[in-house]
């Protein structure tokens, strides 16, 4: 008997590109067209169901169809769907950058706005060589980025970042960056703490600072967690670290919080767990819930200062999308923020997160489980070949690739990055959902290992 999916992968397949995709895998790999969605559970046409363990890409926060940001979005359509907002503005534009002040790190007052996370870097990007060039720095126009760092896939956020998977064939568009090595505190030496290893890895990028300073204009980070490099992990204090050296070097500070923004490391952003405030904060994914595309920029009074001026003297960010600040998105974000304000979602989650920490440390004695490391709502299990030398499973042989069909056949969506498996499910998921998500990882990662 065919599936009812089978209709819908065939007009699929014979049209749609997919993203991050080789697309002759689908000649084995399932499509699978979903038909629903409801809290932490996706839907296809057979029937099948699928716990998102994955958030959809790291977007979804409160689950889907949510009844409350359902009926915020539902409400704002009846009376814009969208405008202009060179010109124009509309209330929740103007509520969602009130909001956000409200709750970025204190002097994050200017929220510019785009439609997706590599934009809002882009933004940062642009908006720190302008403030240098608005400012007569005109020999700043370099950035210093983190190794195994990710930050999008348009030209200059695919250049400030240095995932090779994605960088290594379009390097001769992209612009030249100064990369330091990452705190990564996987690569801690033995008996090493995270905290010891990310203070002495802070002295490469004060040297890169400190010989760089006059042509650079930011250093870029993601805060905390280095989500698409493999869930690598590093400490507050490296943070805190380069707060201060970029204070002392006259070099901004972009915190790339896309994917660890919106409560994933335990904080409402991850600078928080640092005390730092940045120059530059890009936001997207869960800032509508993981509903609609939307991001933002947001930035100091100072920053915002460099580039008020008369028209004629030409200062201006001119930068635009047609999207910029949708009211959809807009008022979507607004129905999340007020759900982590109502229901205390914070605090609820470090229940959740201890739960999900310790059903995933249960694999910490298993063969080819060489780290199982947490940061709040993000657990990830890195898979060794050789546990004493921790050398990995070359990528060939995509063992990853393994668990997420296994997962597919108990219903759970997982999508390990290379060999490391991990959790970032949405808010909404329960204890027991929790359960099934480690058991059918640990089932997933026995399959994968044991040839
Ligand atoms: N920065 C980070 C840290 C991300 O994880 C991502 C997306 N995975 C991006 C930027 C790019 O966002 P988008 O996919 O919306 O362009």
């Amino acid at each position: 008997m065919t599936s009812a999916n089978a209709p819908y992968v065939a007009r699929d397949l014979a049209h749609v590109w997919h993203p991050c995709t080789q697309m002759k895998d689908h000649e084995h790999v399932p499509m699978i067209p979903i038909r629903r969605g409801q809290g932490a559970w996706l839907e296809d046409y057979a029937g099948q169901r699928y716990l998102d363990a994955i958030s959809s890409w790291w977007v979804n926060l409160f689950g889907h169809a949510n009844p409350r940001i359902n009926a915020a979005v539902r409400a704002q359509l009846e009376s814009l769907e969208q405008v202009i907002l060179a010109g124009f503005t509309h209330e929740p534009v103007i509520a969602l950058s009130e909001a956000l002040t409200a709750v970025a790190p204190p002097g994050l007052t200017r929220c510019f706005y785009a439609d997706n996370g590599s934009s809002a870097v882009e933004i940062a990007v642009k908006m720190s060589f302008h403030y240098w060039r608005n400012a007569g720095r005109t020999q700043k126009r370099r950035f210093i980025t983190l190794a195994n760092s990710y930050h999008g896939e348009t030209l200059g956020a695919l250049a400030v970042g240095n995932v090779e998977l994605y960088k290594q064939i379009y390097k001769p568009l992209l612009m030249d960056v100064i990369t330091v090595p990452s705190p990564d505190c996987f690569e801690r030496a033995g008996g090493e703490s995270c905290a010891d290893h990310s203070r002495r890895k802070f002295a490469a990028m004060e040297a890169a600072l400190a010989a760089h300073a006059h042509e650079a204009c930011a250093v870029i980070v993601e805060p905390l967690v280095q989500c698409a490099g493999g869930m690598r992990m590093y400490d507050p204090v490296y943070l805190t670290l380069l707060r201060a050296a970029c204070d002392r070097h006259q070099v901004h500070l972009i915190a790339d919080e896309i994917a660890v923004g919106f409560g994933r490391t335990g904080t409402l952003f991850a600078c928080e767990q640092a005390g730092i405030r940045p120059d530059f904060l890009c936001l997207s994914k869960g800032l509508t819930g993981g509903y609609l595309p939307l991001s933002t920029v947001m930035t100091t009074d100072e920053v915002y200062a460099a580039f008020y001026d008369e028209y004629a003297k030409l200062s201006a960010f001119l930068h635009s999308h047609s999207f910029t600040g949708n009211p959809l998105g807009c008022a979507a974000a607004l129905a999340s923020l007020a759900i982590f304000r109502e229901d205390r979602t914070l605090e609820a989650n470090r229940a959740l997160a201890a739960h999900m920490g310790a059903r995933a440390r249960e694999l910490e004695d298993h063969a080819h489980v060489a780290e199982v490391r947490q940061r709040g709502m993000i657990v990830a299990i890195e898979l060794v070949r050789n546990k004493a030398t921790r050398e990995p499973y070359p990528w060939q042989e995509r063992r990853g690739l393994t668990i997420y069909r296994h997962a597919l056949t108990r219903g759970v969506l997982l999508r390990p990055i290379g060999n490391v498996v991990y959790f970032m499910p949405p808010y909404v998921i329960t204890p027991a959902e929790i359960d099934l998500m480690a058991e059918v990882a640990r089932e997933g990662i026995e399959l994968a290992t044991c040839a």
